[in-house]
């Protein structure tokens, strides 16, 4: 319903908006990648070289880039975010039957890799200080409803085996992993870190993706390094990483021209010419987090005023990638944020909610939660903001 607070709340967002990006061409976009002659060149060089697939110096070279920025011992590129996810939950050791925890809020992705290893997700609540799952959350929730018994944790209303929990970084806000750690050591989980938002993304000088057994990344058309589609993992465990590239390889045993498969496996590899992508993205990593910060900065500055909400801010003593900027409304209303959207998409704002929270989904109605109180208001508080690095290049607006 359009109320005169509705339409004037929409009026000021959108007048906000404009200040921030007011120099860009319409329509803005939520996030658009930044492909240049760098690109096009380590592409070009890839197809007159013939390595194309996935056999190729790019991919070698992108696994020792993404090891070098996030300091982990291994990388292993595959073809999409979801395929290094269900990769790394199937490699720590998540069989059929077992519950995986999960925030709600999240991307469908987090929840479909469990569903994809034959585990059910169970979604715990997420904390308004980094969007993320919050650990103090979990813990009074493990402590009603699960138990730890010699066989690992066991949820006591299903009987399930709790297999392991998959922290997500928000929009690139780092989840509170030192206290997560805390909770997963004394409940007897796995942690695996979905930082598929959150490359350069650190809390202190530990980079996203490095606290758990095992994280992983996503290279899709919108994060903020695209290899146009991909993925990866990154361990400090060598016998994982060993486990990872034979799992996403179709298993085959290294061997000049035998053809041997040791188990049934999946073909995950990244080509080569995705690979070369991420080897051009990878070299303006560093300027496009700049432009990120410099962005984000602007928004929170010119949102400071703003009546209805304000914009997420990294939280304390970690630094955020600024993946997505987002406005969070100081009071959850649906109809206010949508009647906010659709103002900011007649202005040519391409602006988006948060994903529906996954226990709203259909396939996953079924599936064990925790009370989601805190996941339940974000759902209905955030505008996602246009967060392209190009946003930050542009002159301020005036007026
Ligand atoms: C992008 C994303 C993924 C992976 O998506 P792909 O499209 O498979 O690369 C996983 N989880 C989250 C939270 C994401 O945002």
């Amino acid at each position: 319903m359009l109320t005169m607070a509705s339409v004037e709340s929409s009026h000021e967002f959108v007048g906000l908006i404009e200040k921030v990006v007011g120099a860009a061409a319409r329509p803005v976009v939520l996030h658009e990648p930044s492909l240049g002659a760098e690109e096009q060149r380590y592409v070009v060089e890839c197809i007159t070289s013939g390595w194309v697939s996935s056999a190729g110096k790019f991919v070698e070279e992108f696994e020792a880039r993404i090891a070098e920025c996030t300091g982990a011992r291994h990388a292993v590129v595959v073809s999409s975010g979801t395929a290094a996810l269900h990769a790394a939950l199937l490699t720590v050791g998540v069989k059929p039957g077992d519950e995986v925890l999960v925030p709600a809020l999240t991307f469908v992705a987090s929840a479909n890799a469990i569903a994809h290893c034959g585990a059910i997700p169970h979604f715990v609540d997420s904390a308004n200080d980094t969007l993320g799952l919050c650990p103090d959350a979990l813990a009074s929730h493990l402590r009603v409803a699960a138990e730890v018994t010699s066989e690992g944790l066991r949820n006591r209303a299903t009987g399930r085996h709790i297999a392991a929990v998959v922290p997500m970084h928000t929009f690139g806000h780092p989840v509170a992993m030192e206290r997560l750690l805390a909770v997963a050591s004394d409940y007897k989980i796995v942690v695996v870190e979905d930082a598929a938002e959150s490359l350069g993304s650190f809390i202190g000088d530990r980079h996203t993706g490095t606290f758990g057994v095992a994280g992983t990344l996503s290279f899709n058309g919108n994060k903020i390094v695209t290899t146009g589609g991909g993925g990866a993992i990154v361990t400090n465990d060598d016998a994982l990483a060993d486990n990872l590239r034979q799992l996403t390889t179709t298993a085959k045993r290294p061997h000049r021209w035998e053809f041997f498969h040791d188990q049934v496996a999946y073909n995950y590899r990244m080509p080569n010419l995705n690979a070369a992508l991420g080897c051009a993205q990878f070299d303006k990593l560093p300027e496009m987090l700049e432009q990120k910060r410099q962005l984000a900065g602007r928004y929170l500055e010119t949102f400071a005023h703003c009546r209805v909400g304000q914009c997420m801010r990294e939280p304390i003593g970690a630094r955020s990638n600024y993946w997505l900027n987002a406005l969070i409304l100081a009071f959850p209303d649906r109809a206010l944020r949508d009647s906010m959207l659709n103002a900011s998409y007649n202005a040519g704002f391409h602006c988006r909610p948060v994903w529906e929270l996954m226990h709203r989904l259909p396939m996953f109605m079924d599936a064990p939660r925790a009370p989601l109180p805190v996941a339940e208001r974000l759902a209905d508080s955030i505008i996602n903001l246009p967060s392209s690095p190009i946003l930050a290049a542009l002159p301020v607006a005036h007026g």
